[in-house]
């Protein structure tokens, strides 16, 4: 059993509850912070029976409510959907200012390791393609997807100041969209969204044209990118994603190929700002000993399977 005490913040979330299990099957004590805003307890019903877990309830705007040593914070709460980018602006600011500070400052006070759980949206409407970590990006200062960008691009400066300023042993991961397991219905984001429609005979509703790219990587993938990223060295931005490439209108056929269904697809507005092109270039993460496994129809059948199994 190892020693080291790891605080995740988002604990509760799709990938923070991911990252919980794994880090628990490798020996570390894990303290869990969530408010529950986007995440659910059900998430944590592993966790919660193991005597190395424990969970603190809290908004980590108002601070990171965690008392004694610390190796290792994983920064990772933040709303995630930009169905939340629409309801939930202020909580996202918040979290992704505040927030990220007060967890900063408990990486200073206990002399533990912070990463940071960025996003590709730093790059926006990228200019770049595939996008390094190079990319400065073409990000709108306004706008519905704004309050998310901005909060992420605001974090990693934050992050990169406690490293200059304090020596705080900081990394950066820029994570791609990332689906799988825990990531429910009501969140919005495709994958799911296309898997619950189409089990329940809806239509799958493809925003614009659907010639729209993105790059999916399966969870389980992105938490060993995680594991990999704390454990180097690497202080600069790490990209982490799945550089496979597909179209919205290619995940709908694949959605459709998985679940068997029949059903069309309805064309709606796109979202503002809605990027165009998304993949990562992962030489970066590779050079660090990581690369994703898993295929798009294999995550996709895992992650019905667990819509299934829920009924969620
Ligand atoms: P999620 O919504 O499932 O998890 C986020 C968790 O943070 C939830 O449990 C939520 O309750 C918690 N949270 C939110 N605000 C909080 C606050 N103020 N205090 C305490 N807890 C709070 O989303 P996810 O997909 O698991 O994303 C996890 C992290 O990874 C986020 O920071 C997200 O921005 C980042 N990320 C995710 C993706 C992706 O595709 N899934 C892509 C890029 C970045
Ligand atoms: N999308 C879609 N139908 C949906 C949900 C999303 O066509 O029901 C599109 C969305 O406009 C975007 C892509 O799918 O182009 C990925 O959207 P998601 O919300 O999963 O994440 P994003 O990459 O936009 O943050």
């Amino acid at each position: 059993m190892s020693e080291a005490r790891v605080v995740v913040t988002g604990a509760a979330g799709m990938i923070g509850s991911h990252l919980v299990e794994a880090l628990l099957a490798r020996g570390d004590r894990v303290v869990g912070v969530d408010n529950l805003l986007t995440g659910d307890l059900s998430h944590l019903a592993g966790a919660l029976g193991h005597p190395g877990f424990s969970l603190v309830e809290a908004d980590v705007a108002d601070g990171v409510p965690v008392t004694g040593e610390v190796d290792a914070v994983f920064h990772l709460a933040s709303p995630a959907s930009p169905r939340h980018f629409l309801d939930l602006p202020l909580e996202i600011l918040r979290v992704g200012s505040g927030g990220t500070l007060h967890a900063l400052e408990l990486a200073r006070r206990t002399g533990a390791t912070f990463l940071f759980a960025s996003s590709s949206e730093v790059y926006g409407e990228a200019l770049v393609h595939p996008q390094s970590e190079d990319d400065r990006g073409n990000v709108a200062t306004v706008g519905e997807r704004a309050c998310y960008d901005e909060a992420k691009r605001f974090s990693e400066a934050a992050t990169d100041t406690f490293r200059a300023r304090f020596g705080v042993d900081t990394r950066i991961v820029r994570i791609f969209n990332t689906y799988g397991p825990r990531l429910r219905p009501e969140d919005g984001r495709v994958v799911v969204s296309f898997l619950d429609r189409a089990r329940r005979g809806q239509p799958l509703t493809v925003h614009g044209d659907g010639s729209q790219t993105r790059s999916y990587c399966f969870v389980d993938d992105l938490v060993q990118g995680l594991l990999t990223v704390a454990g180097s060295g690497e202080q600069r931005p790490v990209n982490l994603g799945n550089p496979v490439e597909v179209t919205v209108l290619e995940l709908a056929a694949a959605v459709l190929e998985v679940t068997g269904a029949d059903v069309p697809l309805e064309f709606l507005p796109r979202p503002e700002n809605d990027p165009t092109r998304r993949r990562p270039d992962i030489t970066r993460a590779r050079s660090l000993g990581w690369e994703p496994k898993v295929a798009l129809a294999d995550g996709l059948a895992r992650t019905l399977e667990w819509l299934r199994a829920t009924g969620a």
